[in-house]
Parts: structure tokens; sequence; C-alpha cells
């Protein structure tokens, strides 16, 4: 039938499509791809970026208590807000499940983490209704910055998701600049 094969056509489009349809940030290998060219770029032209990675608070919690269904439309609010807040050079990904990334060219520790802080408030403060409820949401974010910690997008992203795990550690709902983590004796 035709609805059919219109969904058929739509599947397939979003099969090759670099963006996600839930969420309309770009898609984890898209990602990936351009922080390679970053790195290049940043190594080439002696200049720095930025990555952020996000995760959203107890989300297995969220979607247990109200639906999956409600839990997708958080998820498609929160990529909504995200491209909403950033500049047009910064390129936001769903990195995973309920995890996104946003790549901040030649961005400075301080303004990063003046935006990251931003970010969260403003998920903090977004109202996400069910039915008579309102539902709050928070997301916890770890920061990185090439190359002052790592030389590689691997390396990067690793220590952007060492700070996410230290934010989530001490307490979530707060944004961690993988360089603030005080150093075990
Ligand atoms: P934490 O604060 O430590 O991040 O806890 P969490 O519950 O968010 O973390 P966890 O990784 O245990 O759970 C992530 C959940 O996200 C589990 C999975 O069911 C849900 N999830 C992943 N992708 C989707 C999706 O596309 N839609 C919905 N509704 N849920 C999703
Ligand atoms: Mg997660
Ligand atoms: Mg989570």
């Amino acid at each position: 039938s035709f609805a059919f094969r219109r969904i058929k056509l739509f599947q397939e489009v979003e099969k090759f499509s670099l963006v996600d349809g839930l969420t309309g940030a770009f898609r984890r290998r898209v990602l990936d791809e351009r922080l390679a060219e970053e790195v290049v770029r940043a190594q080439t032209f002696k200049t720095t970026f930025c990555l952020m990675l996000l995760d959203i608070d107890k989300f297995k919690n969220l979607n247990d208590t109200y639906g999956h269904q409600f839990g997708d439309e958080v998820l498609r609010r929160v990529g909504e807000i995200l491209r909403g807040s950033v500049y047009e050079t910064d390129f936001v990904a769903r990195y995973g499940g309920e995890e996104f990334a946003i790549l901040l060219p030649r961005a400075e520790p301080a303004g990063v983490l003046r935006k990251a802080e931003a970010l969260r408030k403003a998920i903090e403060s977004a109202a996400f209704d069910l039915a008579m409820q309102r539902v709050k949401v928070t997301i916890s974010l770890g920061i990185a910055h090439y190359p002052r910690d790592g030389q590689t997008a691997d390396a990067i992203v690793r220590q952007a998701d060492r700070a996410l795990y230290h934010a989530k550690d001490t307490g979530r709902n707060r944004a961690v600049d993988v360089a603030e983590i005080p150093r075990k004796a």
C-alpha cells in the first residue's frame, strides 16, 4: 500500500541520514568524522576545540516511571533545546541512547564552562509535562579541551567521558571540566 511504501521510504532516508530522526542532532558517526577533521584543523592552524559530553540523569527511572514514549519526548525536547542554545558553528550530536555530544570549535575553557552551566540550567528549568504532572529532567556534563587534555580525538572523548563520570559521581545535574578533577594523592 501507499502508506507502507511511505514508511519504507522514510526508513531508507533515515538510514542514510546524517541526522538522528528523534532529536534532530547529528549521528555519532558524523560526529566521529567531524572530530577527526577538527583535530587536523586544530593541529594545522594551532587552534583549539572543546568536546562536551552530556547525559540525562536517571533516565532509566524516567522511562520506567512515565513510559518509553514520554522518554522519547524528553529526548526530542532535550535535542531541540541543545540545538537552539549553541552557535551556528557548534556541532550537536546524539552520542548514544540518552547521551549527546557538542563540539565547539575555538572555544576557551571559561566560556565553555559558562555555556555548559547555561545548558544545564536550560534543561533543569524546561517544563516537561505529562498529563497534570511536571517532570523534572536534569543533565550532567563533562568537558575536555584539545590540545590541553589530549592529542587525539579518542583521547579527548575519553577525557570528556571521565569528566562526565565525575559529574555523575559527585551528585549529577552538574558540569565538570576534566581539568578541575582533583588528582588522587
Ligand atoms: P545516570 O544518571 O547514571 O545516567 O542514570 P541513567 O538511568 O540515565 O543511565 P542508564 O545508562 O542506566 O540508562 C539509560 C537509559 O536510557 C536506558 C535506556 O532504556 C534509555 N534509552 C536509551 N535510548 C532511548 C530512547 O531512544 N528512548 C527512550 N525512551 N529511552 C532510551
Ligand atoms: Mg547514559
Ligand atoms: Mg543517563
